[in-house]
Parts: C-alpha cells; structure tokens; sequence
C-alpha cells in the first residue's frame, strides 16, 4: 500500500530557491517509480526577503504547516543586508529548531574519493563521522535576549538541561548503534566539552558518562573542544560519533565542512521526537545568488538524509534505500567529476549539476 507523505518545503533566500527546486524535482522523480510511498510538497514563505517585505521572519501559517508535515526541507535563509532594529539577522531557521524541539542537529562529515579535500591524508584513509550538535540551547539558549547594558557590557547565557541532554546523548549512542551494526563505524562516541573550564560542560559530561553506561558494546570518551578542532583537521578518522553543545558545534560543523572540500558538500537535520528539518549547511551565498551556479549537492544531499530517516521512521525500507541511492549518486558523480560546480573546481552550472544526478539515478 502507498503511503503519501508530505514535505513543507522552505525556499529560502538567495540561492536558496535555485538548488531546492531541482531537489524538489529529483525527489518527485524518486517517488514518481516507488510502489510504497508517494510526497506531496507544500512550499510556504519564511526568511529575509519576506521579512524584508512582510515584516515577519517566520509566519505562523508557515510553522502551522511544518508543524503538521511529514518532514522538512529547508534552503539556507538570511541575507547580510536584511537584519532586526538590535543588528542580527533574520534567522527563522534557529526558530524551527527551538519551535520544533530538534534537539539534534546531525552533521555528517564524509570524505569520499574525487572529493576535493584539504587534507592530503597518509594512505589514503576514509573519513566517515557525525558531528552531533544540540540545536535548542547551549549558548543560543539566550538569543534574542539582547541584553546589552548602557553600551558598556553585553551579556548571553549559557544554558545545558538535563532533559535535553539525556535525550540528546540518548539520540547519539543509539546512532553509534545503527552505524556499527550498518559496518559505517566503529561504535565510538565522544563527548566535545569544554569540561576542564565550565561547571555547565562538568554537568554535560556527567550526564554523557550516565547514558555511555547503559551501552557496554560501544566505545565512549571525552575530548576538549579546542582539541577536537586540532584532531578533526589532524586525525579526522578516529572519530565516529561526536556529540556537543550548540555554539560548539555550529563552529566544529563548519570545519567539517571544510575537510569536505566545502560548504556546498555538507548536509545536515535537525531532529526532534516528533519533527525533523533538512537542509544544507551553508548559507544563502548572496554573493553568487540568480547566476545559476551554486552547487545543489549539500540540498540534495540532505533530502537523502530525510529520504533515509523517513524510512526508518516509518519502517520504509525502500524509502530508506532510495535515500542511500541518492547519497550514492552524488558520491559517484563527485569521484567521476561529472556536474561538478566551480566551488569544488568544475564548470557545471546548479541545472548541470541536478542532471547529472537525475542521469545516474534513471
Ligand atoms: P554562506 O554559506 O552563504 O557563503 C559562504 C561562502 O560559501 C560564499 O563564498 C558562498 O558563495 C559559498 N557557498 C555557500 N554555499 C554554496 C553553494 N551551495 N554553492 C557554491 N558556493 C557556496 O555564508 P555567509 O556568506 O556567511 O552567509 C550568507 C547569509 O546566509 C547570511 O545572511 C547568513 O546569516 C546566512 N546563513 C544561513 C544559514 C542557514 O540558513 N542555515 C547558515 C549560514 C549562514
């Protein structure tokens, strides 16, 4: 029997619009031959321009309709130009992951051959992890605050609950889990803190070492985050499953990113219990926006990665299969140097680069 499930899709700003739709199209074309499952699409407004436009960053019909959804995908949101009276920008993207409780932000950071990596690696070792970032407080915990006292001193809060971290830590080990069982990892997960400085990161490891007991089969240890950047450019394949704090991860993430050859070969979600976001990491690149050249793969990319968790979620496996067919698609095109864009050294335009995908999955 085919289930129809149905995607709110967030368009974005900047390039955002240019590489969802030919992720939305490849996705329709996936579902299109599927004997067990069918998407239906509901694009609504959020972002800079509409705020820009509208005065609202976020509407709640748009959040109504996330709400309600089946998944998420979201394009990268924002532009420098467009920002609230206190000078920050339009963020609607941190908004969902507080509104929807996606305590999870899952960064796969995997380096495959042809990727134009950085790093010039003694022999030729694979690199395959997941930075796990907790998405709803940490330091963002106090966004929007905007306590800045007579011009003199500003002040942000820090905040790690218990609640959000068991789960969070929960969410980690049982990912540790599936990738050992998968042959994806080594069943390793470390805490990122800065537990030597903080009480808050003492309090984060405490609860880390309480969750790591409860699984004997895996591996689990602790390192500093300054550190961690050190070995993630050093050592990158040590590692399987990471998991830290929110600001911690958002900078860690982009690093990833790097050893990735780039932000437009980097994927994410947001998961919560109930809810989940896709979206690239990368921003709404206004420097190249409405020339037809950013790269689509970090927006396909994630669409793979919900592919995949709505499959699991719902015991789909063709689902979940079509969701490894798409990652792999993109992989082979990366290490054929077919429809690759200038940010990784090729030619090929977003459409050029959305055909050659479509051409290895027909
Ligand atoms: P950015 O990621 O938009 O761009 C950084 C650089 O990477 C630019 O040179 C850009 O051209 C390039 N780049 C990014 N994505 C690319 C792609 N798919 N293909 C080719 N090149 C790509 O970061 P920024 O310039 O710091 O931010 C621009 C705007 O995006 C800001 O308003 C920022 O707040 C917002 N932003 C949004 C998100 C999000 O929606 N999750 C994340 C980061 C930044």
């Amino acid at each position: 029997m085919t289930k129809t499930f149905k995607i709110a899709v967030f368009n974005g700003d900047g390039i955002g619009p240019e590489i969802m739709q030919p992720t939305v199209d490849l996705l329709a074309d996936i579902a299109k031959t599927s004997q067990t499952y069918g998407l239906v699409f509901d694009a609504v407004p959020a972002g800079a321009a509409h705020y820009a436009e509208h005065g609202e960053s976020l509407p709640a019909s748009s959040l109504a309709t996330a709400r309600t959804a089946d998944a998420i995908l979201l394009s990268a949101m924002g532009l420098p130009s467009v920002r609230y009276p206190d000078g920050t920008e339009i963020s609607p993207q941190i908004e969902i992951r507080k509104e929807l409780q996606l305590y999870a932000g899952v960064r796969p950071v995997r380096i495959v051959p042809g990727q134009p990596t950085p790093l010039a690696f003694n022999g030729g070792r694979a690199v395959d992890f997941v930075l796990i970032r907790e998405s709803t407080e940490g330091l963002f915990h106090s966004q929007g605050t905007r306590d800045v006292r007579n011009d003199a001193a500003a002040y942000e809060t820090l905040k790690i609950t218990r609640a959000t971290s068991e789960k969070l830590f929960r969410f980690a080990f049982s990912l540790a889990k599936a990738r050992k069982a998968a042959g994806r990892g080594s069943g390793r997960v470390t805490c990122v803190d800065k537990a030597n400085v903080f009480a808050a990161f003492a309090f984060f490891r405490k609860i880390f070492d309480e969750e790591a007991a409860r699984h004997p089969d895996l591996t689990s240890d602790h390192a500093y985050v300054d550190a961690t950047a050190l070995w993630m450019v050093e050592k990158p394949w040590v590692f399987d499953v990471m998991v830290t704090e929110n600001m911690f991860g958002d900078i860690l993430s982009d690093l990833g990113a790097g050893l990735m050859g780039g932000l437009g070969l980097a994927p994410s979600a947001d998961i919560g219990d109930d809810h989940a976001v896709f979206q690239p990491c990368h921003g709404s690149a206004p420097d190249i926006a409405g020339q037809g050249i950013a790269n689509p793969f970090a927006m396909i990319l994630s669409a793979a990665m919900m592919l995949d968790w709505l499959g699991e979620t719902h015991g789909n496996t063709e689902m979940a299969a079509d969701g490894i067919r798409l990652r792999e698609a993109v992989e082979a095109a990366i290490a054929d140097r077919e429809g690759v864009t200038r940010d990784l050294g090729g030619t090929a335009t977003t459409a050029e680069a959305a055909a050659a995908i479509a051409a290895r999955l027909a």
